[in-house]
């Protein structure tokens, strides 16, 4: 017998009809003599919708009531899951985040998990009683209903499976497992059948959101084996595990990219020690975070300095750049928000030279000009305009022999 901890996403219950299927899912998994806890996202769309109510009554930041009010999609999709299990005859039972314990800090929006309690959930699984749990969704120390972050329903999953150690974390969603690349973008992605939580790590920082990134690190802290598949249909789907030694690593895993990005550069900066800190410390103070930053040598005296953004950050950090340009008696304030991050990911990386240089050949060959590159032991990230996004992520995917009908070039 094992504990399985499952996650089906929007998509996956966005219809009655849905909600029915994974009820037969689960209720297969029970069947075939499992414990099975069950997270589940609101039905797609619902948060949208419910952030969108939110902007309609206030321009205000209500980060309290917020979360009060987007949680609410979860309250709907596991009472409607467990009345289908019920249903099927079944024994389940729903729980919101605050009735589970999910007691996390008091970060509104973007609450980080500090402890659950178990009590309750082993009793009713030694009952044999499916666990509805709502994703997304804890409580604070002093009961304020928190959320954690877009996506956070995988993380809520993650970290029970870790609570409960479950035998396998089981993410269900509407793709068939993690790709070399958003299949979306990429038709000829190819299905990986496992990947490293390192790589993933760094697929999901870097811009893959078909796990958020805090799950990936949960998994990895607590050793959770952690799977990724497909509601709709049968397969094996792909395993994120620890890296193994017996196995060849593939040298580019996959290729992620990030659409959210937006770029601000400073042009003719008097060059004197403290400036990096005098031009990020107003933004970072101003809690917009900094991604990539560059800066040039300089030249008579003077350099130029770059950074990128969340594209959401963007007026807010070129308003506060304006006032810095005027202390700093620079030259010229430039910024760009139609600018998108693409990005090499494989611990294969670690032991070969020359992938940078086959990324940047590539992309000359499309005539794609790269605006900023940052690279670490296994990742190259390159900033180029957003209108080369797909071409720059097929030119690639290609190049390094990840498309399905492909086949590894020399390097
Ligand atoms: P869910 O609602 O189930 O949580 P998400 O939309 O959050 O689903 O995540 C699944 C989506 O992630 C896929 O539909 C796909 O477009 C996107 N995605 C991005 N990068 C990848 C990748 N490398 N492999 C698979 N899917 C990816
Ligand atoms: N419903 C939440 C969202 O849309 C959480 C999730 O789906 O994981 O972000
Ligand atoms: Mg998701």
């Amino acid at each position: 017998m094992s504990l399985i901890v499952q996650k089906y996403g929007g998509t996956s219950i966005g219809t009655i009809e849905k909600i029915g299927n994974v009820a037969d899912k689960v209720a297969a998994c029970v069947k075939n003599g499992n414990k099975v806890v069950v997270a589940v996202s609101a039905m797609s769309g619902e948060t949208n919708k419910l952030i969108a109510l939110a902007n309609e009554m206030s321009e205000n930041k209500h980060a309290r009531e917020l979360d009060v009010l987007v949680s609410t999609g979860e309250q709907v999709t596991i009472a409607l899951l467990t009345m289908a299990l019920l249903d099927r005859g079944c024994d389940a039972r729903s729980y919101t985040g605050a009735q589970i314990r999910m007691v996390t800090d008091d970060a509104h929006g973007k609450a980080r998990i500090k402890n659950i309690q178990c009590e309750n959930m082993k009793a009713d699984l030694d009952a044999n009683r499916v666990v509805v749990v709502a994703g997304f969704q804890g409580v604070d120390e002093n009961g304020n209903i928190t959320t954690l972050g877009r996506g956070g329903s995988d993380t809520t999953a993650v970290a029970i499976a870790a609570a409960l150690e479950a035998d396998e974390c089981q993410i269900y969603t509407d793709v068939s497992g993690v790709y070399t690349t958003d299949p979306r973008v990429e038709p000829k992605a190819r299905k990986l059948d496992r990947i490293t939580f390192e790589e993933m790590l760094e697929m999901a920082s870097l811009g893959s959101k078909v796990l958020q990134i805090r799950a990936v690190e949960f998994a990895g802290k607590y050793n959770v084996p952690l799977r990724v598949l497909s509601s709709f249909e049968e397969g094996e789907g792909t395993l994120i595990a620890l890296e193994d030694d017996g196995v060849e690593q593939a040298l580019i895993s996959g290729i992620a990219f990030n659409r959210d990005e937006a770029q601000l550069t400073i042009k003719g900066v008097p060059d004197q020690p403290g400036v990096a800190s005098k031009i990020l410390g107003p933004v970072t103070d101003a809690n917009i975070e900094i991604d990539m930053i560059v800066q040039n040598t300089s030249e008579d005296g003077f350099t130029d300095f770059t950074f990128t953004v969340h594209r959401n950050d963007y007026q807010a950090a070129h308003d506060l750049l304006k006032g810095v340009c005027a202390d700093l008696g620079a030259k010229k304030l430039k910024g760009d928000d139609a600018i998108v991050k693409i990005s090499l990911v494989g611990v294969g990386m670690r032991s070969h030279a020359g992938i940078a240089n086959t990324m940047f050949a590539t992309l000359a060959n499309e005539n794609i000009n790269i605006l900023m590159i940052s690279t670490s032991e296994i990742k190259i990230s390159v900033v180029v305009d957003e209108k080369y996004l797909e071409l720059g992520v097929r030119s690639l995917h290609e190049a390094f022999g990840l498309d399905s009908d492909g086949h590894l070039k020399n390097l």
